[in-house]
């Protein structure tokens, strides 16, 4: 840490907060659960895609005991388009656990949040700080921005042990700050003011508290190295046709778990694909060939060539058949779901 003669300004920070905090739907509410499902939809995802899907959320699973009634399809449904969907997985397991051991009582300290199926350290700090106005810090991406350029810290951002000094400050300056204006005044200065790129210091509310500003650094900061280039991936992707039916596979791969595909191969050509199918006894014939679609996901990239094929041989396929008119009933990610057929 650079040059640590200023601090931030936490009183102008939550007065600003106060005046300028915009409408959002989980902002009229300090109900855990409510506070929960919106930090776990915001995890990676941009807050005008979170919105809808947190307002149809909600309508359809408005307690933890609805939540924990329903099962992981109807979910991935609810979410379909999203992205990043274990995290609803792991938010069904959470919303279980809340109903078997704490009677659907959302639990209340730090300890038993951060046991919850997919809560982290952040998540509950989120808690514990909006919800319960305890101090727990919540550090994520737009909290290391923003403390990274007032404090000047010149670190990688992508190394864990660096982060964790970020979140160790945060949890000293929290504690000297009411908890959830604090934690939600920093979130919305970085969501607002304190912009990865080109961030508006001048109109900012600390900026006389900023180092990066005083020094003309704050489009340097944070230092984040770049993430390894994406592996491609090049799949044939078979629409199976059987009279007005198509087959579709669940998956359980670990990405994209319990969304539906159309059969999908790891293969550099339809050939290739077809030998591969003919070890597990599975015959198909072509019929004609679709086009090639792309998918980018956070580490790899997915290049989907997709032919129409009529069945011989199934094989012993865990497939399904389902009406074509039903395709859209079917949780599906968008990788799939763009397939015109
Ligand atoms: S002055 Fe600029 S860099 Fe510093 S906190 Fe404000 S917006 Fe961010």
């Amino acid at each position: 840490m650079n040059k640590m003669h200023k601090q931030l300004d936490v009183v102008s920070l939550e007065n600003w907060f106060l005046k300028n905090q915009r409408k959002l739907p989980f902002r009229n509410t300090k109900n855990p659960y409510a506070i929960w499902i919106s930090e776990i939809m915001l995890q990676q995802t941009k807050m005008d895609t979170v919105i809808p899907y947190y307002n149809q959320f909600m309508k359809k699973y408005p307690t933890v005991f609805a939540l924990s009634k329903t099962t992981q399809e109807d979910l991935l449904k609810t979410v379909e388009g999203i992205g990043y969907y274990r995290r609803f997985k792991l938010m069904l397991e959470a919303a279980q656990v809340i109903v078997k051991n704490y009677q659907g009582i959302f639990p209340s300290t730090y300890k038993d949040i951060l046991n919850l199926p997919g809560i982290g350290k952040y998540t509950a700090g989120a808690i514990m700080s909006i919800a319960y106005n305890k101090p727990y810090a919540a550090t994520d991406g737009n909290v290391v921005r923003v403390l990274s350029r007032i404090y000047n810290i010149s670190k990688d951002m992508r190394i864990e042990s660096n982060k964790t000094k970020i979140h160790e400050l945060n949890q000293s300056l929290i504690e000297t700050a009411n908890p959830n204006i604090y934690t939600e005044s920093l979130m919305e200065l970085g969501a607002l003011i304190c912009l990865s790129n080109n961030p508006l210091c001048k109109t900012c509310p600390i900026n006389h508290s900023c180092l990066a500003f005083e020094h003309h650094l704050e489009n340097k900061l944070p230092i984040i190295s770049k993430l390894p280039k994406k592996n491609t991936y090049n799949y044939i992707c078979l629409i199976i046709h059987k009279d007005n039916q198509i087959f579709l596979r669940k998956r359980t791969e670990s990405l994209l778990e319990g969304m539906y595909e159309y059969p999908q191969i790891l293969a550099s050509s339809f050939k290739h694909a077809k030998q591969q199918l003919q070890i597990e006894g599975i015959e198909v014939n072509l019929l004609s060939k679709e086009k090639t679609y792309k998918h980018i996901f956070t580490h790899q990239k997915w290049l989907i060539d997709v032919y129409h094929v009529s069945l011989i041989s199934k094989g012993k396929t865990d497939w399904i058949l389902v009406d074509m008119k039903d395709i859209s009933k079917y949780p599906m990610a968008k990788a799939h779901r763009q397939i015109q057929i």
